[in-house]
């Protein structure tokens, strides 16, 4: 079957591996400029930051089957167990920061990047896909991994339904602040990750002391109501916000570069019971962390569930 795979993350990716696997054709668009969405790693000059997904945890067998190819592969390593309290539990990174994970995966797999999918609708046969650049593809099976409000406007543009409950899915906003530092003089401690230090910050990362970063390089998050709260403001405005409630955590380093990253569709606030949605013809599938948890876990496992249920 001709298979077409809407978004190049986590979900996405794992959802075309398992539809290769089964020996399908399988092509993948993504809007973005690489593989990961939100599992997303940045170059500043010398320096590596992760500005999405810091780490991730196992709480399943099945995860933790594929966790255990990546670590046979070099992919993923163990960050540590706990932050300021060690609690046993293995908290896991991308090797070279966390979009190397979305690199693995999309070894071998048709991804076509900076290809926006605009319109999905019903053919009399099969689907029809049309992306930015004005060619429809024709696809036996779809699977849609974007945030579902994404995902919803792609159905809706294509009167194709979405149960109400399902498209009403909010998600958690994040904004972000990549610093990168002349010294590791900070007072972000061991082992480099601080879970809401304070309030304004959900996370702050140390890049350095996380092993991906050559230079000194935090990532500050805040959290969801600070985020909520700030959104619409500025880029510079959030910036001088963020940098300001940033300084304390800073030390003697002097700041070399410091710029603003925005999450619209950070974490799904509520979960679809089920790990994937497929509709009455068996032949769309929507996936991602909305539905299996809200967390690279819940993606991947997520992916696989709508491959699955697709090609049954
Ligand atoms: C700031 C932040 C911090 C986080 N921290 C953690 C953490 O520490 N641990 C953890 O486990 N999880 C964390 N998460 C959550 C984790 O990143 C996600 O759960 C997971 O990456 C979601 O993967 P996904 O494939 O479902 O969605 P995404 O990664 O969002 O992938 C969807 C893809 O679809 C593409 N797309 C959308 N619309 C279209 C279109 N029309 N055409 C083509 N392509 C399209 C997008 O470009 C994107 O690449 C964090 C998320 C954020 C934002």
């Amino acid at each position: 079957m001709r298979v077409i795979v809407v978004g190049a993350g986590l979900s996405g990716l794992m959802a075309a591996r398992e539809c290769v696997a089964q020996g399908h054709d399988v092509t993948v668009f993504d809007k973005g400029r690489g593989v990961g969405g939100r599992l997303a790693t940045r170059r500043i000059k010398d320096a590596t930051l992760d500005h999405g997904a810091q780490f991730f945890t196992v709480r399943s067998d099945e995860m933790q089957t594929h966790v255990d190819q990546w670590l046979t592969a070099g992919v993923v390593r163990e960050w540590c167990r706990g932050f300021s309290e060690v609690d046993g539990h293995p908290r896991y990174i991308g090797t070279n920061g966390m979009t190397s994970i979305a690199k693995h995966l999309a070894i071998g797999l048709d991804v076509r990047l900076s290809t926006l999918v605009f319109s999905l609708t019903r053919g009399d046969t099969d689907w029809i896909i049309t992306t930015d650049d004005g060619v429809a593809h024709h696809a036996d099976r779809v699977i849609l991994t974007a945030p579902i409000p994404q995902s919803f406007s792609l159905m809706f543009g294509g009167g194709i339904e979405m149960p109400t409950e399902l498209r009403n899915t909010d998600y958690d906003r994040t904004l972000g602040l990549l610093v990168t530092l002349d010294s590791n003089n900070h007072n972000v401690s061991s082992p480099g990750g601080m879970q809401f230090p304070d309030d304004v910050f959900s996370f702050i990362g140390d890049n350095a002391a996380k092993g991906i970063s050559d230079t000194p390089a935090l990532t500050f998050h805040a959290n969801p109501d600070w985020s909520l709260a700030n959104f619409d403001l500025t880029n510079r405005e959030i910036h001088d916000a963020l940098l300001e409630a940033a300084t304390p955590w800073l030390g003697t380093s002097v700041v070399t570069s410091s710029e603003v990253k925005k999450w619209r569709f950070a974490i799904p606030k509520k979960l679809w019971p089920e790990a994937c949605w497929v509709d009455d013809s068996g032949t769309l599938a929507i996936a991602g962390d909305a539905f299996a948890g809200p967390r690279v876990e819940g993606a991947v496992l997520s992916g696989v569930a709508a491959a699955r249920s697709a090609l049954a």
